[in-house]
């Protein structure tokens, strides 16, 4: 790569940006008001100067207050993978908040009881609660497991994002001991105290690990999704499951993200058998919504816990979860929008969107892998495919990543931030995916001068 070239091209797709965007850049400029002068601080995580401002959005489509439209390939990370405010959610969300009134009552609606019975459906888990983020999701399961078990500390993947959780906050050094990730804001304590590490595709350093007899759980996505796609090697998760199981330790999927590969994400394609499930973001059609599941025998183990508060205050619960707009959100969603059919359909596109990227990196004959994990699919500039999340996170190139997220948003097309990522949703069609192939073509045909 002439990183020469690469930066040339990225200073030029950048002053192209703020010329196709004054409104958005103006916007940015007079948000004297907010912390970051963003609504929320990882707003800032953009390719350019500022964010561009949003207008609409509805399927895949997305546009900004410039006028520009753009085919959304980011869907807010996953939180519009049903695609932009669909019929059967605007439908469902007018009808209990308009129609019948009430958001919020501190009372279940019967809407959440068909929610269960469909996510044991997809899940296998036999119960069910919920949340309205994943890393509520999260946090409230990681307890539930503590307390289960009586044990302190939680194993995560090295380079995993499950959230804002605390736990979570930990990578592995060369040797595989456990530190603090770089740059964890004001930890609550010395993160190998709550926590342990280790690499994903390594049932020796998970053996290892587990053999302290002090993990609760292990807490993990069954491919990891954000560092890269990091996918498991054959009989990987089998071992991780066996280990665990041998360990007294809980396993807890996390499949926020890898609900992409299918209607009951990764846990229901590959038959995985977790103890717990944690699911956000898309399940809500766009409303904030997430959950857990657990299985029958550990629900009513915590149940018949009379030293557990599980009603008030006992560290587990939120006010708002479970509320009657987001479980209607999430009954239309799943019954209408995230369907079996719609998965087979955005994975076939995923497929076609993969080929494409694969016949640009190959054209060029670029060192660079792409992963697909059903509607989800991600190029690293590495190959072969990194294995573990160490191995992916070293191949980052924040430039390369800048020029390519630049050159596609000024030509219409939005891959998610932190990421060269693109995910389909049920309105993407096969010229949104053509279109990318055909940009992303161009801006490879560029950087090779
Ligand atoms: N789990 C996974 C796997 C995620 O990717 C994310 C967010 N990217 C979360 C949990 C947290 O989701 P939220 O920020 O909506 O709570």
């Amino acid at each position: 790569m002439d990183r020469t070239r690469l930066r040339t091209l990225l200073a030029r797709e950048s002053a192209e940006a703020e010329r196709r965007n004054p409104r958005s850049r103006a916007a940015y400029a007079g948000a004297d008001h907010l912390f970051g002068r963003v609504p929320m601080t990882w707003m800032n995580k953009t390719a350019g100067a500022f964010p561009r401002y949003l207008a609409g959005a509805r399927g895949a489509r997305v546009s900004d207050v410039d006028g520009h439209e753009y085919i959304d390939f980011c869907l807010g990370d996953t939180g519009a993978m049903a695609g932009h405010s669909p019929a059967a959610v605007t439908e469902a969300v007018q009808r209990r908040f308009a129609e019948f009134g009430g958001a919020t009552a501190m009372l279940p609606t019967e809407d959440a009881e068909w929610v269960g019975a469909e996510l044991t459906r997809r899940f296998g888990l036999a119960r069910w609660s919920f949340s309205l983020t994943a890393t509520d999701a999260n946090r409230w399961a990681i307890r539930l497991a503590r307390a289960v078990t009586g044990r302190p500390k939680i194993l995560f993947n090295s380079y995993c994002y499950h959230g804002s959780v605390d736990e979570s906050l930990i990578v592995a050094g060369p040797d595989g001991e456990g530190s603090a990730r770089p740059g964890n804001v004001g930890a609550p304590c010395e993160v190998t105290l709550t926590s342990r590490v280790a690499e994903f595709n390594d049932l020796a350093a998970l053996e290892r690990e587990l053999a302290h007899g002090d993990v609760a759980a292990v807490l993990m996505e069954p491919a990891l999704t954000n560092i890269g796609i990091v996918l498991p090697e054959p009989g990987y998760l089998a071992g991780v499951r066996e280990l665990t199981r041998r360990h007294g330790t809980l396993l807890i999927n996390d499949e926020t993200h890898t609900f992409s590969a299918g209607p009951g994400g990764c846990t229901g394609a590959w038959d995985l058998e977790p103890d717990m499930l944690t699911i956000g973001k898309a399940i809500g059609g766009g409303i904030p919504a997430g959950a857990y599941g657990l299985s029958a025998e550990l629900a009513d183990r915590l149940l018949a816990r009379g030293d557990l508060d599980l009603v008030d205050m006992g560290g587990v619960g939120g006010t708002l979860a479970g509320n009657a707009l987001s479980v209607a959100a999430t009954r239309a969603t799943l019954e209408h929008v995230l369907t079996d059919a719609a998965f087979d359909r955005m994975g076939k596109l995923c497929e076609r969107f993969e080929a494409g990227v694969r016949a640009g990196i190959e054209a060029h004959t670029l060192p660079w892998s792409v992963s697909r994990l059903g509607a989800r699919t991600e190029y690293r500039f590495t190959a072969p495919a990194p294995r573990t999340g160490t191995e992916s996170a070293a191949a980052a190139d924040a430039d390369l990543e800048d020029f390519l997220h630049l050159y596609l948003a000024n030509r219409g097309i939005l891959l998610t931030p932190f990421h060269n990522m693109a995910l389909m949703c049920p309105d993407t069609t096969e010229r949104d995916v053509d279109r990318h192939t055909e940009v992303f073509a161009a801006a490879l045909a560029e950087l090779a001068g």
